[in-house]
């Protein structure tokens, strides 16, 4: 084309352009016509539709006027894109397209350009197109990308695992929360099914939970809302099981928001909750939790059994309910001070049931804190120890009363003495004491037997009893001899009375096995304050008035006199006589071998004291042994007794004898400063284990002053001796105290060893004695076997060990080494 054609052309072009400006002017966009001479200068408009004023803030003809003018209100950094992609057009000779911003007045809206490009034949170019508003639906994209960057950002941060999928099958994302939770990633698992696969290796499950989603995705397209979760087990990268609760949501075509809850540690502290309430129901002990306020939050089923309270009884109430009324304001006070001190209390208390009984009961109370160290909740356990308590108080019972007629025995008949002692010092009164021993009743014993022997007894015991006033004690102090104690005694004849009633009715004549028979008795008396200040004087006493009234003929009573003085005069000379018996090495050991029952093998041997006395011949230590005491001679006689057994024991070992030699403590030394220290060296001075000494107590040494003796017994303890609790059954016999002490072994007292045989009662009661000790964990020795049906009533209660005439009487230490020579190894137990 020429040039003079081309320009018509133009021309032409540019009155069709004109022309077409009305039609122009009625369109939604702005239509231009603009000629490039050279790129870079600015173009020149050929036209501009008249919508331009209002799209771009200029109008068309300042446009057509200044090219330049037309982007005054767009942005630099727009105006310079729209260079460079115009540029780029016009060498690719084709369409442009570019959208860029108009900010008027801080009023930002947005024109989408578009134009076509033609080179003419001078490499001028010219553009048609239009430019159109598009600023509402930047908008809406700019509203889309923002809530789907935030989407995005919640999706990417969110502390919960989510999975999303297309609803083609394929997972589209998993958020860092799923992976940190399950391990796996988008790599691992870019489909629906390989995610499956890694969650539920195993393809039954595996085909149970598909289904299980597709019913939910099913279900919620009919009713277009989501439920409740789906709980499964699955499988972690690492191996591990979690079980997760699963919720999802569905977009219309298909797509999948999935959220995981990992609730495996709320299932299984559900599931431990459930155990330890199953294990509560079943608790045999009373269980109660309250709360810091100690209202009661929870009970089991043996609280309502205990206490006869349903739960709904007691929640919300305060454990005052079951208070029985015994114990006082002050001593529950103690039990929460206790508790607020050293977070826990238990002891023995009584409790009310809802009918009203009152009832005994192990305690044990701790407080629960929280990691502040606040105190949220209290937990109480407790045990109805009715039957324990029981068989605590008939041991008592037994051990202060004569079994054979239900007298108080020599134990309670002290103890009371002593209280009546007391007042009667407060009040200024009179005791009368009343030693009564029948006449020959050896000779009934042996004539008419055992049994007829007892019966006696008890017909007298009834007798004596009933003639005496209820004020009155009367106790069997063993054998044939009886004590009587008159108390508010006004003046010492009175007691004369009462003894004279008291032969009377012992002669009143008595039918025995088809036998009358006639026995008397001898009594002496003595009277507190004039003949002794004490239990042990006044016995001793009226003892001694009793075996004058004997020598001066039977059948009467003699009051304890000064005369009788004379004996004290024998005392002294024993006293003096015993004072040398240490220093002239007159004191002997005797040893009685310990057997153990079940093996049969001598395992030990205890050693009893006698004294040698010149011109009188072996004295038993019954006869000496009290008096030492008395006189404080008894501390270096138990020195001597202790040193001269580790001797002995030292001597065996080497000689291939390796027993525990058992020594007998008396209270004095046993309470005596520096004992345990000697003990010690006693031990080493003769290279012996501590183990092969045992020292036998009486629970009255220990009772004395308990305090005082669990320290000595844990010192003791701890050196390594043996510890064994001596003729047990005559004192106090309260297993509850020996839970306190560091004890290894109790001696069955021979007199329980006596009766074991005769009475069922007896049996019944060594029988729980055995099972109380070894509940405690301790041994059990019987002392005073005599017989093979005592030995095998032992063994048949479970006794581990014996000792008595039936094995060996006390023998000295070179008898007794032939005799563990000649002892065979293994006994049958036959
Ligand atoms: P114990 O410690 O209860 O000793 C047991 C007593 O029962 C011993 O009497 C023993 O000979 C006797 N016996 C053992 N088996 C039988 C049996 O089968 N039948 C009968 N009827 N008696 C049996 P023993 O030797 O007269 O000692 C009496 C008490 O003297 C001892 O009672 C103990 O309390 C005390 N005693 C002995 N030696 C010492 C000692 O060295 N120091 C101290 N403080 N007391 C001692
Ligand atoms: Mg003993
Ligand atoms: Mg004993």
């Amino acid at each position: 084309m020429s040039t003079k054609d081309a320009n018509a052309s133009l021309k032409d072009l540019h009155l069709r352009a004109a022309q077409a400006g009305e039609v122009m002017d009625s369109l939604p966009c702005v239509v231009f016509v603009c000629h490039f001479t050279f790129m870079g200068a600015p173009p020149r408009y050929l036209f501009v539709s008249s919508g331009a004023k209002d799209l771009l803030g200029v109008d068309a003809d300042t446009i057509m006027q200044h090219a330049d003018a037309r982007f005054r209100y767009v942005p630099d950094e727009d105006r310079q894109r729209i260079e460079q992609t115009i540029r780029e057009a016009a060498v690719r000779d084709g369409i442009w397209n570019q959208e860029f911003r108009v900010v008027i007045a801080d009023v930002e809206r947005w024109v989408d350009a578009h134009a076509r490009i033609h080179r003419l034949e001078d490499d001028s170019i010219i553009a048609h197109g239009f430019w159109t508003d598009i600023t509402a639906r930047k908008r809406l994209e700019q509203r889309r990308q923002e809530s789907h960057d935030r989407f995005r950002q919640m999706f990417e941060s969110a502390p919960q695992p989510i999975g999303i999928s297309d609803g083609k099958g394929n997972i589209t994302a998993l958020n860092p929360a799923y992976t940190q939770s399950f391990g796996f990633t988008q790599q691992d698992a870019p489909t629906l099914e390989a995610l499956f696969e890694c969650h539920y290796p195993d393809p039954q499950y595996r085909a149970q939970v598909f289904r299980e989603w597709t019913d939910v995705v099913e279900r919620f397209h009919l009713t277009n809302r989501p439920e409740g979760p789906v709980v499964t087990r699955m499988r972690c990268k690492d191996g591990r099981f979690r079980t997760v609760e699963i919720r999802s949501a569905f977009a219309p075509h298909g797509e999948a928001i999935v959220m995981f809850n990992d609730i495996s540690e709320q299932v299984a502290a559900a599931e431990r909750m459930k155990l330890w309430s199953s294990v509560l129901d079943h608790s045999s002990e009373g269980i109660v939790i309250c709360d810091a306020e100690l209202r009661v939050m929870l009970v089991n089923a043996a609280f309502e059994t205990m206490t006869g309270y349903s739960e709904q009884e007691v929640i919300g109430e305060t454990p005052r309910m079951l208070r029985s009324g015994l114990q006082d304001e002050a001593f529950y006070r103690e039990i929460l001070a206790t508790i607020a001190a050293h977070g826990q209390w238990h002891g023995e208390l009584w409790s009310r049931r809802k009918n009203g009984e009152v009832y005994p009961e192990w305690l044990s109370i701790n407080a629960v804190r929280d990691d502040h160290g606040t105190v949220t909740h209290y937990v109480g356990i407790f045990s109805d120890i009715t039957a324990r308590k029981e068989s605590e108080e008939r041991i008592r019972h037994l051990a202060q009363y004569d079994l054979l007629t239900a007298l108080p025995n020599r134990a309670l008949l002290t103890d009371r003495l002593a209280q009546l002692i007391a007042s009667a010092k407060r009040e200024q009164t009179r005791i009368g004491a009343l030693y009564i021993d029948l006449d020959r009743f050896k000779e009934v014993n042996d004539s008419m037997g055992h049994e007829a022997g007892d019966l006696l007894l008890v017909a007298l015991a009834k007798r004596l009893r009933a003639a005496l006033r209820q004020s009155d004690t009367v106790a069997r102090m063993g054998g044939d001899e009886f004590v009587v104690l008159l108390p508010l005694l006004r003046e010492p004849d009175d007691a004369a009375v009462v003894a004279r009633k008291l032969l009377e009715v012992i002669r009143e004549p008595l039918m025995l096995k088809d036998n009358e028979l006639t026995i008397t008795a001898t009594v002496g008396i003595c009277i507190y304050p004039e003949d002794g200040a004490d239990p042990g004087q006044l016995l001793r006493n009226s003892d001694a008035a009793m075996h004058e009234a004997k020598s001066a003929g039977r059948n009467a009573y003699r009051f304890y006199t000064q005369d009788l003085n004379a004996r004290a005069l024998d005392r002294l000379s024993l006293e003096n006589a015993l004072r040398r018996a240490v220093k002239q090495n007159e004191l002997v050991l005797y040893y009685q071998p310990q057997i153990d029952i079940r093996s049969g093998e001598i395992f030990g041997a205890e050693a009893l004291m006698r004294w040698n006395r010149p011109g009188v011949g072996l004295v038993p230590p019954g006869d000496f042994i009290p008096f030492a005491e008395e006189r404080g001679l008894i501390a270096s006689m138990g020195r001597w007794a202790l040193g001269e057994a580790a001797r002995q024991a030292a001597a065996w070992e080497k000689d291939g004898i390796v027993i525990t030699v058992a020594v007998n403590l008396s209270a004095v030394q046993f309470h005596q400063k520096g004992f345990v220290e000697h003990v010690a060296e006693v031990i080493a001075a003769h290279g012996i284990a501590p183990s092969r000494i045992e020292l036998e107590l009486t629970e009255s040494i220990i009772i004395r002053d308990a305090n005082a003796a669990i320290t000595l017994l844990e010192r003791l303890h701890e050196l390594g001796v043996f510890l064994s609790i001596d003729d047990f059954g005559t004192g106090y016999s309260s297993l509850n105290y020996l839970r306190r002490f560091p004890i290894d072994r109790i001696k069955i007292d021979k007199s329980f060893v006596d009766e074991i045989a005769k009475h069922a009662g007896t049996a019944r009661v060594v029988s729980g004695i055995i099972g109380l000790a070894k509940g405690l964990g301790l041994k059990v020795v019987a002392e005073g076997v005599e017989t093979e049906a005592q030995l095998e009533l032992l063994r048949g209660q479970d006794c581990d060990e014996a000792q008595g005439y039936l094995f060996s009487r006390p023998i000295p230490a070179v008898d007794f080494e032939a005799f563990y020579r000649s002892w065979p190894r293994v006994r049958s137990s036959s």
